[in-house]
């Protein structure tokens, strides 16, 4: 508690030393647009959110989106704020956050802010636990809570913003209906694989597996930062040969020695599953997670079919 409190007085004294000298355009609340109206300063805490939130807002005057974090970040997991983060923050009207703990080590700087609006994406998502009894945050990696999380932003959005809320709705339903054919397309496919059992890299996948009806055998690896010890890969690999597993699903973001020490004892293969928490801020960002979960469809195929 006391260290906490101690990074978040270093991040203050950071701003304060720092923060008169990056008073820049980017960062001015008060930046105008051409037209001469007050700019709406969306900040997302982390890509997820800022995929759906810029679908949400598509082509509406007068709104900027922008991502707090690098978007290369990955999931916030003990994420810590740069000075820069708590600028962004201080001039934004509005933080899109997933909530269910994805975001618990900044949730005290972003409480500090007193005029910014927050929207929680999750809202009202029924969570799962972890092994260790704790809310699992990654909601999203199931496209039906995608659907929910793009809903809930629109909607605290159009409340927050209600010149717009008619065209935050119709950008919704417009995005809601390309994760629907997304979701119809990948229950197709992934619905006559017979062999139903995978093995995972931190926690990121039991709301997909959830949705498509697989089942989990075992979690390499609770949280990337944390080494198994040499009890926990054996009992992976006993796991992994009773079950027959045939592929291990590593995540892009995270190194799979774990991964190639439990296949080369098994003989399983390992895949790539990409929970969609990195990508790219340029145009391409609107069908970022349609993307992924479609090169996930093709590698899931390839990989039990
Ligand atoms: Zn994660």
């Amino acid at each position: 508690m006391m260290k906490k409190l101690m990074t978040i007085m270093a991040l203050l004294l950071a701003v304060v030393i720092f923060g008169g000298c990056a008073n820049t355009k980017e960062n001015s609340k008060t930046t105008t647009d051409p037209a001469g109206a007050k700019e709406l300063a969306i900040l997302t805490s982390f890509y997820p959110m800022y995929v759906a939130t810029i679908n949400v807002t598509k082509d509406i005057a007068g709104i900027r989106v922008t991502n707090m974090t690098n978007p290369q970040t990955g999931c916030l997991h003990n994420y810590q704020m740069t000075p820069q983060d708590l600028i962004t923050l201080e001039a934004a009207d509005i933080f899109v956050m997933n909530g269910a703990g994805m975001e618990a080590s900044i949730e005290d700087m972003v409480a500090m802010q007193k005029n910014l609006k927050i929207i929680e994406a999750g809202k009202g998502i029924e969570l799962l636990k972890n092994k260790d009894g704790e809310d699992n945050p990654h909601v999203w990696v199931s496209v039906s809570n995608a659907i929910t999380q793009a809903q809930n932003i629109s909607e605290q959005l159009a409340l927050f913003d209600t010149t717009n809320a008619a065209q935050y709705r119709a950008n919704a339903a417009t995005y809601v209906a390309k994760l629907e054919a997304l979701r119809t397309k990948m229950h197709t496919s992934l619905d006559t694989l017979q062999n139903r059992n995978i093995v995972t890299f931190h926690e990121a996948f039991p709301y997909f597996a959830q949705e498509f009806n697989f089942t989990i055998a075992a979690v390499i690896s609770q949280e990337p930062d944390t080494p198994m010890t040499a009890t926990e890969l054996k009992e992976i690999i006993a796991v992994v040969e009773k079950l027959q597993v045939k592929a291990l699903f590593a995540e892009p973001q995270y190194s799979s020695k774990a991964a190639q020490t439990v296949a080369s004892a098994t003989g399983a293969k390992i895949y790539e599953l990409d929970p969609g928490v990195t990508g790219q801020t340029d145009a391409g960002a609107y069908n970022g997670y349609i993307d992924i979960m479609t090169s996930n469809l093709t590698i899931l195929m390839e990989a039990l079919g």
